[in-house]
């Protein structure tokens, strides 16, 4: 069997058109979706994130800005950015990159965001929405994986799915969502005792453990669709993700690439909760 290969980079420009659309109809209603992100420090990999949101923000005709400290800034001059962003009528999303340098409570500024602006989901109060099946932002990463089962039409109803990973990031609301579709779900993080039992049962297996190749063909049941959330470097500098991707695919019935795959999707998701704010505020 080689699986089909789910294109993150075509559903995402396919999405996207969509959003450019309903962006203009809003901006001829007065209203602009607007996206602030903040970068503190001089992170390579942290700075390329944030170049690529502005970037998709400026496609998608979304007005951005992107506010940039040193790596040394005192926090208190970020919680008060902040607070003026949640009070800018021509911001609907607010993004603090992350990780923060040391000195910083990360759990305090992301506390500071305004849950009406949280865009990336991570606030409690938008967390526990989330839980309790009534959200108001949901994780960009795992909102993007969603929209491929959509866009594939694969039912997730009675599915035993499978997540490797339980980061508030990725796995805890990827796990939370593939239940909330109706699938049967099991989490796996570090101290899972046998890893193999559970993603061999696995008819969704969502991969999210940041080990390169870590997922190979032995552990997955032939014929079921394999997510790689994994962004991971090689020593020869490729990046890859945390499925072998060439045996897996011999195996599973459909499978996302890495590069290509869930990596767009994000981004994607962030403009789609940035619309979906200004959306609600120009009702
Ligand atoms: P974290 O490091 O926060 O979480 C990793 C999780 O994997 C933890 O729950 C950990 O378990 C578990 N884990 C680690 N090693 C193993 C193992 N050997 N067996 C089973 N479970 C294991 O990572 P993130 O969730 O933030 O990210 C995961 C990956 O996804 C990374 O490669 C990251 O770069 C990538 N990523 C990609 C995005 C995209 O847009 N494509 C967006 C966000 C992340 P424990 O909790 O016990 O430590």
């Amino acid at each position: 069997m080689t699986a089909k290969i789910l294109d993150g980079t075509v559903l995402a420009q396919k999405l996207r058109a969509d959003f450019k659309t309903r962006a203009e109809a809003l901006a001829a209603r007065g209203t602009r979706p607007g996206l602030a992100v903040i970068l503190v420090g001089e992170d390579h990999a942290s700075q390329v994130y944030v170049r690529n949101k502005v970037n998709a923000c400026a496609e998608a005709g979304f007005h951005s800005e992107k506010i940039s400290y040193p790596p040394d800034v005192e926090p208190a001059v970020v919680l008060k950015k902040i607070a003026e962003l949640n009070a800018d009528s021509r911001i609907h999303g607010i993004l603090v990159q992350l990780p923060l340098p040391k000195h910083f409570d990360s759990d305090a500024v992301l506390k500071a965001i305004s849950p009406e602006k949280d865009v990336d989901g991570f606030h409690a109060e938008n967390f526990g929405a989330l839980m309790q099946g009534n959200p108001r932002f949901i994780p960009c990463t795992p909102y993007g994986v969603m929209k491929f089962f959509a866009d594939a039409g694969i039912d997730l109803k009675g599915k035993e799915a499978v997540v490797i990973g339980r980061s508030n990031i990725v796995g805890k609301p990827m796990a939370m969502l593939l239940m909330q579709a109706g699938a049967t779900i099991t989490v796996c993080h570090s101290q899972t005792r046998d890893l193999l039992f559970h993603t061999r049962r696995a008819d969704i297996l969502v991969a999210a453990l940041g080990r390169a190749q870590f997922v190979t063909a032995e552990m997955v049941k032939p014929g079921a669709v394999v997510i790689d959330v994994g962004i991971n470097r090689l020593p020869n500098g490729k990046l890859c993700g945390d499925v072998d991707f060439a045996a897996v695919s011999q195996v599973a019935s459909a499978i996302t690439p890495v590069p290509g795959g869930v990596g767009p999707m994000t981004i994607t998701m962030l403009l789609a909760n940035t619309l979906e704010a200004a959306e609600r505020e120009a009702l």
